[in-house]
């Protein structure tokens, strides 16, 4: 009997300008980057949450706080390679994830599957297991102002 565990996760960054734009591992060319305590990754930042939230780990400020200088500017796939060793302690292996990505500008379609493909490497499963969807929020919000990117994310675990 398969156990079979769902989590949720959600992040929100700010866009500035003057900040490199990364998404899902990706570095997209944009006026405007996001900001943070580490590179700002928000698209790993929500995958990682979901994780730890079907495995009951707590959240991702609970295992990389944001007060601590060595997760500064940290590239966020070491945060998603660092969970996914400690969900398979746990004895758990992602079946899928799927995440949605709020963002009004830029357009993400011609970096969706390069993001698709390195987030499946990162939780060493096959790119038919990650999806990664963009919408804009058709103006509206903080989203639509262009002045954040919010993900949503979930994720199914079963057994090893
Ligand atoms: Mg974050």
């Amino acid at each position: 009997m398969n156990n079979l565990r769902i989590g949720y996760g959600y992040d929100i960054h700010r866009l500035e300008e003057g900040y490199p734009l990364i998404l899902g591992g990706v570095t997209i060319p944009f006026e405007k980057g996001l900001v943070g305590h580490s590179d700002a990754d928000v698209l790993l930042h929500a995958i990682t949450d979901a994780l730890l939230g079907a495995s009951a780990l707590g959240d991702i400020g609970n295992h990389f706080p944001d007060s601590d200088d060595k997760y500064e500017n940290i590239d966020s796939r070491i945060l998603l390679r660092n969970v996914i060793e400690l969900i398979a302690q746990e004895g758990y292996k992602i079946v899928n994830i799927d995440a949605t990505v709020v963002a009004e500008q830029p357009k993400l379609a011609p970096y969706i599957s390069k993001m698709r493909e390195q987030i499946a490497e990162d939780l060493e499963v096959g790119k038919d297991q990650v999806s990664v969807k963009a919408t804009t929020s058709e103006g509206l919000g903080f989203e639509g102002e262009g002045k954040g990117i919010s993900v949503l994310t979930v994720a199914l675990l079963t057994n090893r």
